[in-house]
C-alpha cells in the first residue's frame, strides 16, 4: 500500500514538472497590439480588461484628433496617449499622432504653411522627450466611411511634408506609420520616398494598404525598411479587413472564416520579420470589436510556423518600434 502511494506521488511529480517545462500552451502566445489609438471617449478600464484577458502585453497607441460623429465618440490628442501610457507603465506605447484636422488638404502637404511648420517643430520636442516611439498614422490616402471633410482624404506620399517627417524620424531613430490605399501610381511614389530615406522605418499599415501578396513581396524585396501592419485586417467587424467601405482593384484581404489566403500565409513565411498584428480600434463604439478581432488573429497566427508566429505576434512590434522588454 505505502509502495503504491509512493509510485503514485512519483507519477505526480514526473507529470507536474513535465507540465511546468512545456511552451506555452497554444493559442495563448502572448501578443503585441501594433496599431491602437485613443479617443477622449474610450473606456480606459475596459481598454486594460480586454488587453488581460486577451493576452495582449502591450499596445502602440496613435491619438484619433479627428471628430468622432457626437459627443460619445470625442478625439484624442497627444497628452492623453502619453498619460495613458504613464497610468499603466510597460502597457502603452504612445506615438505622436497625424490624424489631425491641420493635415487636412494636399497643399499642407506640398508646400506647409506657418502652422505645418509648428507641427513639425513640436513633433521634434515631443520626440526629443523620448516619451513618443514614432510618428502616425499619417493619412494619406483614406476612403471615407463617414460623412465631414476629413473623412475622405487624397495627399501626395512623395511630397515635402513626408520628406520632413522621414528625416525626424531617421534622426530620432523611430518609425513612421502610415494609411495609404494602395493606388498603383502612391506605390511608386512611396518607392520614391523610401528610396530616398534609407535609413527611415516605414510601417504601411493595413497589410501595406491592403495591397495584393505579389505588390507587397516586391516592396519588402526591395526595401529592408519597409514594414506592414495587420491593422484591423481581420475579417470580423465592418473594418478594413471585410473590404470596407470599398474594394478597388488592386485591393485584397488576408484570410476568408478565419483562414489565410495561401498567398498570404506564404508571403508572412517569406518575410517574418516584417509583419505586425493591430487591432486599429479608432473610435469609442468601437471597442466592443477588440476581443473579437484578437481571438481571430490568433486563429490566423495559428496557421503560421511558431517562429513566425513569435515575431508577427510579439517580437516585430518590439523590435521596430523600441519597446521595453
Ligand atoms: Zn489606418
Amino acid at each position: 500500500m505505502i509502495w503504491k502511494m509512493v509510485a503514485v506521488n512519483f507519477l505526480i511529480a514526473v507529470l507536474s514538472t513535465a507540465c511546468a517545462s512545456e511552451p506555452t500552451r497554444s493559442g495563448h502566445f502572448p501578443i503585441v497590439d501594433a496599431h491602437g489609438h485613443i479617443g477622449a471617449s474610450f473606456n480606459v478600464t475596459k481598454i486594460v480588461e480586454d488587453m488581460d484577458k486577451n493576452g495582449v502585453s502591450k499596445q502602440v497607441v496613435m491619438a484619433r484628433a479627428y471628430p468622432g460623429k457626437d459627443d460619445s465618440d470625442l478625439p484624442g490628442y497627444d497628452l492623453l496617449a502619453l498619460k495613458l501610457a504613464e497610468t499603466y507603465p510597460g502597457r502603452f506605447y504612445p506615438l505622436v499622432g497625424m490624424q489631425r484636422p491641420l493635415l487636412t488638404g494636399a497643399h499642407k502637404w506640398t508646400t506647409p504653411d506657418a502652422d505645418v511648420e509648428a507641427l513639425i517643430r513640436q513633433t521634434e520636442s515631443k520626440l526629443v522627450s523620448r516619451k513618443f516611439f514614432g510618428i502616425g498614422e499619417f493619412i494619406v490616402r483614406h476612403w471615407a466611411y463617414s460623412p465631414g471633410i476629413h473623412a475622405e482624404q487624397d495627399n501626395p506620399i512623395y511630397s515635402e511634408l513626408m520628406r520632413r517627417f522621414s528625416v525626424l524620424a531617421a534622426k530620432y531613430d523611430v518609425p513612421m506609420v502610415i494609411h495609404m490605399e494602395g493606388y498603383p501610381t502612391l506605390v511608386a511614389d512611396f518607392s520614391k520616398l523610401i528610396t530616398e530615406n534609407p535609413g527611415t522605418r516605414y510601417v504601411w499599415a493595413h497589410n501595406c494598404g491592403r495591397s495584393k501578396a505579389a505588390v507587397i513581396r516586391s516592396l519588402l524585396s526591395r526595401f529592408p525598411n519597409l514594414f506592414c501592419d495587420l491593422g484591423g485586417m481581420t475579417n470580423v467587424t465592418t473594418g478594413y479587413g471585410s473590404g470596407w467601405p470599398r474594394k478597388e482593384e488592386f485591393t485584397s484581404l488576408i484570410e476568408r472564416s478565419g483562414v489565410l489566403f495561401p498567398e498570404m500565409k506564404s508571403l508572412y513565411e517569406e518575410f517574418p520579420d516584417r509583419f505586425m498584428v493591430g487591432t486599429d480600434v479608432a473610435h469609442a463604439p468601437a471597442m466592443r470589436f477588440y476581443e473579437g478581432r484578437v481571438r481571430r488573429f490568433r486563429e490566423l497566427l495559428e496557421q503560421l510556423s511558431p517562429e513566425t508566429r513569435a515575431k508577427i505576434a510579439e517580437q516585430n512590434a518590439i523590435r521596430i518600434f523600441k519597446l521595453a522588454r
